[in-house]
């Protein structure tokens, strides 16, 4: 061969790493360094289109780096990279804030920052989130608030519940309202927290002083914490026997809750939410801590952002969902879009069921109006016309729904080839309730549960309102089970579901639901074994049979031997067979099923010939365990 020229072989190796990367020797599409984008939770369909590559060829390589996905699945941004890299791309992963921040680019609308300077900013309430731990008083806290409001201001009549409300309070001779989101817990605050819409400005930490601080109260504060929330702590129940209010300062020093009266900057305040004790304080309290430590501006003078604070659909005027203005002035007739939901303001009500034409920045509202229902903190804005409102929902319509198999699948482990491929132990949930707040917590619960590797729960659907065709339709494949929360089965779906075998489940209590789903997944779970020693028997003697092989002529030390049971073979102490099995066990000259501690028998070990004096023989049997 001549030097300086390849030859073809060589060649054409050089032709192929060119064109493919190492991955496995797949063939590839080579990328020249470029930047693909990719949203969250892509799967490698998604990728391969974007380089316009077979999807299977990017399996193949992911399989060869290890990774065992479908091409339909959602993977992870690392693997999303890593095989960008391979192919020499360089990924850049966009998360779902950042594509829908593109998507409303596209239609020249900016979210989420008050228009104009300084000089357009005005004074707004602020908004309140109670939390705490279970029993400690935070419904009773915010009911007492409510009727307490009522009865002082001039609206009278009963209030409803719209998932927030506002209070006014005097302080220094001026009246100023107080927002409260009036559904308890930190559910609600970090599901909004979660989709980056910050709702609260101050959280109210509920401690009962006859209990003290317990792990939702820890929890509250670290949420609070970690979303940067100035706290107020209620330290309620001081009507009862045994309440010790500075057991409760002393207890929450250690979160970094120090009360001013300790030298702390965290305002502490008694009250009885049950007798209606310094509640007057308390809302004193948010305002000063409010005043000193943030500056609460908006411009009014803009069309209207904020979040949606609940959502329900309403027998006679469809969905009805709560917002909350966290700038401009929202009003009746306002193009709006919340989420994947659109529509137009048609009607407003506030909490005292009064119609209202317009709403200021922190003002709660129930909006009549949406197409469909929005989820509970999903942004909303409004729009110049009707026609953008609904393609920016289509938009994230068809965005969710790529990212939902994404965020809702945990993972399948991949060492189980054969549960990836079949996916058999998956238990697919359809969730429905009364009102988004409580789908999403219930969701939310039920993806926490841990229950291992090998089993996967996914929510297929979500939704508000009863069980309809539709969900049963949806539901009408394996292992589908639907929850209704709070809500029933409509027209004809029961008589569906029972035709189809769709197992429907009624809820009304959140941890009830939790935990049948659990004990569900725990059943689904493949029995787990664990071995239990039944005995052992030292071998006095061994005979040589030509028929039966080696026959040993035992004495049983403890327990029992059984015919047909596990055994392993043991020589001073260290095991020399494993997986044996008692073949035959005869006591004198008769076969016998079993033969007990301090007796003599012959046995034999099937196969297995190679016995001396002195072995011992351990025999066990395999139980399944129960699980945890
Ligand atoms: P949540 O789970 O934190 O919402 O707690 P609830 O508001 O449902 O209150 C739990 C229980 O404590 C209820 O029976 C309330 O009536 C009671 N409770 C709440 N606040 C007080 C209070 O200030 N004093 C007394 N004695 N009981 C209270």
């Amino acid at each position: 061969m001549r030097k300086g020229r390849k030859s073809k072989r060589a060649k054409r190796q050089e032709f192929e790493s060119m064109q493919a990367p190492s991955a496995g020797g797949v063939r590839l599409p080579r990328g020249n360094g470029e930047t693909i984008k990719l949203a969250r939770g892509a799967s490698l369909t998604d990728f391969a289109d974007k380089i316009g590559a077979n999807p299977a060829s990017l399996v193949q390589v992911l399989f060869h780096l290890g990774e065992m996905v479908t091409n339909t699945q959602s993977v992870s941004d690392e693997i999303l990279e890593l095989l960008g890299s391979e192919m020499n791309y360089v990924v850049q992963v966009v998360s779902p804030e950042e594509e829908d921040r593109e998507l409303l680019d596209s239609f020249s609308i900016s979210y989420g920052e008050d228009a104009g300077g300084e000089d357009d900013l005005v004074v707004r309430p602020p908004v309140v989130t109670v939390m705490g731990h279970v029993d400690h008083g935070k419904t009773r806290l915010l009911d007492t608030i409510r009727k307490e409001n009522v009865m002082g201001g001039e609206a009278g009549g009963i209030t409803q519940h719209i998932g927030a409300y506002q209070v006014v309070t005097e302080l220094e001779g001026y009246e100023r309202p107080i927002t409260f989101i009036d559904t308890p817990g930190h559910e609600a605050f970090t599901a909004m927290r979660a989709r980056g819409a910050k709702s609260t400005d101050i959280a109210v930490i509920v401690v009962a002083a006859d209990d003290g601080v317990m792990p939702q109260t820890v929890e509250a504060i670290n949420h609070a914490q970690a979303a940067d929330v100035p706290v107020v702590v209620a330290v309620n129940k001081i009507d009862k026997e045994g309440a010790n209010p500075d057991k409760i300062r002393q207890q929450l020093t250690e979160y970094n809750l120090v009360a001013e009266e300790y030298g702390g900057d965290t305002m502490f305040v008694d009250i009885s939410a049950k007798q209606g004790t310094n509640i007057d304080q308390l809302l004193e309290a948010i305002l000063l801590t409010a005043d000193a430590s943030l500056d609460l501006r908006a411009n009014p003078n803009m069309e209207a952002q904020g979040v949606a604070i609940e959502a329900h659909l309403d027998r006679g005027r469809g969905p009805v969902a709560t917002v909350l203005v966290q700038r401009g002035t929202l009003r009746v007739g306002d193009s709006i879009v919340a989420g994947d939901a659109s529509g137009r303001v048609r009607r407003m009500f506030d909490e005292h069921g009064e119609d209202i034409t317009e709403a200021y920045p922190s003002r709660p509202v129930a909006v009549v109006g949406f197409t469909s229902v929005p989820g509970a903190g999903d942004t909303f804005l409004v729009v110049d016309e009707d026609r953008v409102a609904r393609q920016i929902a289509d938009r994230r319509r068809a965005r969710e729904r790529n990212a939902e198999l994404a965020s809702r699948r945990k993972r399948v482990s991949l060492e189980d080839l054969d549960a990836a491929l079949k996916e058999t132990n998956q238990l697919n949930l359809i969730i429905k309730g009364d009102n988004s707040g409580t789908v999403e917590a219930l969701e939310d619960a039920l993806m926490k549960i841990e229950v291992g590797d090998d089993v996967e729960l996914r929510v297929i659907h979500r939704g508000v309102g009863g069980i309809t065709e539709g969900d049963i339709n949806l539901a009408i494949a394996d292992n589908v089970i639907v929850l209704g929360f709070n809500v029933r089965a409509e027209g004809k779906a029961t008589e569906l579901a029972n035709r189809e075998g769709v197992e429907i489940r009624y809820y009304s209590v959140i941890y009830q639901a939790i935990d049948e789903i659990e004990q569900a997944l725990k059943g689904m779970l493949k029995p787990e074994y664990e071995e239990a020693v039944l005995g052992h028997a030292e071998v006095r003697q061994v005979f040589r049979s030509s028929r039966f092989g080696s026959i040993a002529g035992c004495l049983v030390m403890d327990g029992i031997i059984r015919r047909n049971a596990k055994a392993r073979l043991l020589r001073d102490s260290v095991v020399v067979a494993e997986n044996l099995s008692i073949n035959s066990l005869r006591r004198v000259k008769d076969d016998v099923v079993e033969v007990r501690e301090g007796f003599e028998c012959g046995l034999t070990l099937g196969n297995f010939n190679d016995i001396k004096d002195g072995d011992m023989i351990e025999t066990y049997e395999l139980r399944e365990k129960p699980r945890a």
